[in-house]
């Protein structure tokens, strides 16, 4: 088989499309798709963007075609943002791919823990919450506190947007769970941005790229990411989600952009109210009395170390 458009050998076959590519195309293709997801509202002078970088594939592709896009232009400004959340063994090799690439790439960049905003570490809350028998399920919590110091970080270094390496894959798997758990106010969330100043506008450059194509993406490149997966992961209800969109995408070539592509139309007839409350403890948007933060250090008994 050729390549589509330069008729060099192909050396990946898009099913969805029917396409094939050669390494060069491929790449200017992703390129291309990245940059129009962004678009001129982003790329753009007098910018800065926060970029999430765990060290994963997903985070150093996307903080190389920004670091693409955003070369020509003046006074624009790329910051990389670690958040290490104190997985033994794991977090500090992810960090250290992502102080490594920035360092390559000559940008900026800030590392915050866990421990400097709630005093311990993601090992020690997983450990406490067994001990508590409470059904606290990592992800959830890492998820929601790694948002949150991200947004304050983001704050402080006065960016315009926070970008976050969520990839096709991610979005159709955030998707189905919503749906499967009748969770309509949070898929609203998560389609919709919110207005609040207390929040950094965030971007997803990569939300249009299958995960296998930011991986084989990434390899082209000979970027040096982190490989482990986090020794939390399969213990995370999305797994098991991950597993089915990956089988309806076998079966279906396509399944992960129509199951987006679905919801991105059904966004258009739900119409959920701002956020406009805010939280008790710590003071940050939220729309019940206590945030999410709030109430699993609660339920931690932490609540009087955290620093939010
Ligand atoms: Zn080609
Ligand atoms: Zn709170």
């Amino acid at each position: 088989m050729e390549c589509k458009k330069c008729k060099s050998p192909s050396i990946y076959h898009q099913k969805h499309s029917g396409k094939h590519f050669c390494k060069e195309c491929f790449i200017n293709d992703i390129t291309k798709k990245v940059r129009k997801t962004l678009g001129r509202n982003i790329i753009k002078n007098n910018v800065k963007i926060g970029i999430g970088l765990s060290g994963g594939k997903d985070s150093l592709v996307m903080a190389h075609l920004l670091s693409e896009f955003f070369k020509p232009i003046p006074n624009a400004k790329l910051i990389g943002l670690m958040v290490d959340e104190g997985i033994d063994g794991f977090r500090t090799d992810g960090i250290n791919n992502a102080i490594d690439f920035c360092n390559e790439y000559d940008i900026e960049y800030k590392v915050v823990h866990f421990k400097d905003y709630i005093e311990t570490d993601l090992d020690t809350i997983v450990k406490l919450a067994k001990e508590k028998n409470l059904t606290m399920n990592p992800c959830s919590f890492c998820g929601v506190i790694r948002r949150k110091i991200l947004n304050k970080i983001a704050i402080i270094e006065k960016c315009d947007y926070l970008a976050i390496g969520h990839n096709l894959d991610d979005i159709s798997q955030a998707v189905m769970m919503n749906y499967i758990e009748g969770n309509i106010k949070k898929l609203a969330v998560l389609g919709k941005d919110s207005k609040n100043s207390k929040f950094v506008k965030r971007i997803k450059p990569l939300e249009k790229i299958p995960e296998d194509e930011v991986l084989l993406f990434a390899d082209f490149l000979k970027l040096k990411y982190h490989k482990a997966p986090c020794p939390y992961s399969s213990l995370s209800y999305r797994s098991e989600i991950s597993e089915i969109t990956d089988q309806l995408e076998e079966n279906h070539p396509g399944a992960k952009y129509s199951i987006v592509k679905g919801f991105e139309r059904l966004l258009e007839y739900l119409n959920v109210p701002e956020e406009v409350g805010v939280c008790k403890i710590c003071g940050d948007a939220s729309s019940r009395d206590i945030c999410k933060v709030c109430t699993y250090l609660k339920e931690l008994e932490i609540l009087e170390k955290s620093k939010f």
